[in-house]
């Protein structure tokens, strides 16, 4: 039986951990937050409350943390305690700086690392069917690949340390975008009197058809369930979205890189997260454009 450690168990995190637990995985789980353990207790995962018997314990650590400042104080931490036969692999989206700066830190022990953030939503991360988007090198990737098949329907290798957060930045200033352009569409439906479920219908298998309407419609009682049906309620927090946003604007600004869609997004959900609404699903910005 393979041993994980796993830290960060929110929204994304406990379904990761459930799932490689129910694969014959052996996890020990730690977070700073005691409560995410009691959604936890029917599964087989060990709530370990001390970082250090959680490194000596594993040979293989994911981490599944809100943001860059985090994960570089817990790294920082991992990477004391690890030894070279240690992995470290980062899922969090975090900022490709602070991403390269962790892994080359754990790289002066000989520790192996990947950057693997992923796509799918809570939904993904439950039902295991998480894409990630992989840094690193080919043999650290291809030896921890079998853990990306229980979590997810695919991964993707997409270049050296770093290239994973690279892509995800990518991603996530698209989805931004279609979101809200998913929500334009649905209000011009309303003021011309179209019937929603119809409009789904269509959009969801027309030209105009995106992962934002065919998986995560925005509206209640239309199309497969999505945090619009239980209120914006967990999911993909508008907070972290944002904080993607600022990610990608900050790495077009040092790429040299025009973009506009992605500044515009980045004003609706800043707006959306200062008006005390960080917390709701990011699809919750439909309802506030
Ligand atoms: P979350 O806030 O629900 O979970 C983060 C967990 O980390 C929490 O349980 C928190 O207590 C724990 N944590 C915080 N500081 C810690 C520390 N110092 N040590 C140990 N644990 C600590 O967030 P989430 O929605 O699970 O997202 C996690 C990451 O995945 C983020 O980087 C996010 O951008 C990314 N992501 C989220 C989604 C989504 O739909 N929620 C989708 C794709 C990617």
């Amino acid at each position: 039986m393979h041993n994980v450690g796993f830290i960060g168990l929110g929204n994304m995190g406990k379904g990761m951990a459930r799932n490689l637990s129910k694969n014959n995985i052996h996890v020990m789980g730690f977070d700073v937050d005691n409560s995410v353990f009691d959604q936890l207790k029917d599964s087989n995962i060990k709530h370990e409350k001390n970082l250090e018997l959680l490194v000596n314990s594993n040979e293989v650590i994911i981490t599944m943390l809100p943001d860059g400042p985090i994960v570089k104080k817990v790294w920082g931490k991992l990477v004391a305690l690890s030894e070279q036969h240690h992995t470290l692999i980062d899922c969090s989206t975090i900022d490709v700086d602070t991403s390269l700066e962790v892994q080359n830190l754990a790289k002066t022990k000989g520790i192996q690392t990947l950057d693997a953030p992923v796509s799918g939503g809570v939904m993904g991360a439950d039902s295991g069917t998480l894409t990630f988007m992989v840094g690193g090198n080919f043999e650290t990737y291809e030896n921890y690949k079998y853990l990306f098949d229980i979590m997810g329907k695919k991964s993707i290798l997409c270049g050296e340390i770093g290239a994973g957060q690279s892509a995800k930045i990518c991603n996530n200033m698209l989805l931004a975008s279609t979101m809200i352009a998913v929500g334009e569409s649905f209000d011009l439906a309303k003021n011309l009197g179209l019937n929603l479920e119809k409009l789904y219908e269509v959009l969801s298998t027309s030209s105009g058809s995106c992962w934002a309407i065919n998986n995560y419609c925005p509206y209640k009682g239309i199309g497969p369930k999505s945090p619009a049906d239980k209120n914006f309620e967990g999911g993909f927090s508008a907070a972290l979205m944002s904080k993607d946003l600022s990610l990608a604007i900050a790495a077009a600004k040092a790429s040299g890189t025009k973009i506009n869609y992605g500044l515009q997004s980045q004003k609706q959900f800043e707006k959306l997260v200062n008006e005390g609404l960080g917390n709701f699903d990011f699809s919750k910005i439909v309802s506030k454009t």
